[in-house]
């Protein structure tokens, strides 16, 4: 049986706030090799997001019949919505050996954690939580009370990080890309990963 190597399932998680969709979008700017999952959320689409494309839109009644049918790998309720990760695509994209990345906040990373455990989970931090609140702040989205929670909710999202295998800081985005695309790589070079490829395969004897 000739080799090949199973694709990675990353998951980009941190406290609301940090940017992780701003650093996924480099990411997909930079051209990586990542695939990356579209959830689906009930909550209403923004200006410009399109369906299929920046989320599956749906109803509360639709993704509780995901939920019940299993199509979900991971969901959670966030800030009065669901969002959930559609399962099908996370194992298809697996299979063919391409690398899936998810960005989800830290409930949901820790259900994926619980199904794929051989998963990549990577944390990214705010360089501190001064920081973290300025740029909460910043969005001008949130009332003064709403920051307080946020605040609150973010520091125990903070304690969370012993779960996962790499922390982040995403000081600058394209430094927090690096760092990233610099664990993949690593990960891909990991022994348990690639035994197999010279030890028991015709595909290294052969040659
Ligand atoms: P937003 O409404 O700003 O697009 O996303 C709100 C939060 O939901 C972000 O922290 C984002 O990472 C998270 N999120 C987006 N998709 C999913 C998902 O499929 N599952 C979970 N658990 N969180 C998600």
């Amino acid at each position: 049986m000739t080799f090949k190597e199973k694709g990675l399932l990353v998951v980009l998680s941190g406290p609301s706030g940090v940017g992780k969709g701003t650093v996924c979008k480099a990411l997909r700017s930079r051209g990586s090799s990542l695939h990356y999952s579209i959830s689906v959320t009930t909550r209403k689409p923004r200006e410009g997001e399109i369906d299929g494309v920046h989320y599956f839109f749906r109803t509360r009644e639709q993704f509780q019949e995901m939920i019940r049918n299993e199509k979900l790998l991971e969901w959670a309720e966030y800030v009065g919505n669901y969002y959930g990760t559609p399962i099908d695509y996370v194992k298809k994209t697996l299979a063919e050996g391409k690398d899936v990345i998810l960005e989800i906040e830290v409930q949901g990373a820790l259900q994926v954690k619980r199904r794929f455990p051989d998963g990549l989970f990577i944390f990214l931090a705010p360089p501190s939580l001064k920081e973290l609140k300025k740029r909460i702040v910043g969005r001008g989205t949130e009332t003064a009370s709403l920051i307080e929670n946020r605040m609150t909710v973010a520091k125990s999202e903070m304690e969370l990080m012993e779960n996962y295998n790499y922390v982040v800081e995403n000081d600058q985005v394209e430094k927090a890309c690096d760092r990233i695309e610099a664990i993949v790589l690593a990960e891909h070079c990991r022994v348990e990963r690639l035994i197999d490829k010279y030890k028991n395969t015709e595909g290294f004897d052969k040659q």
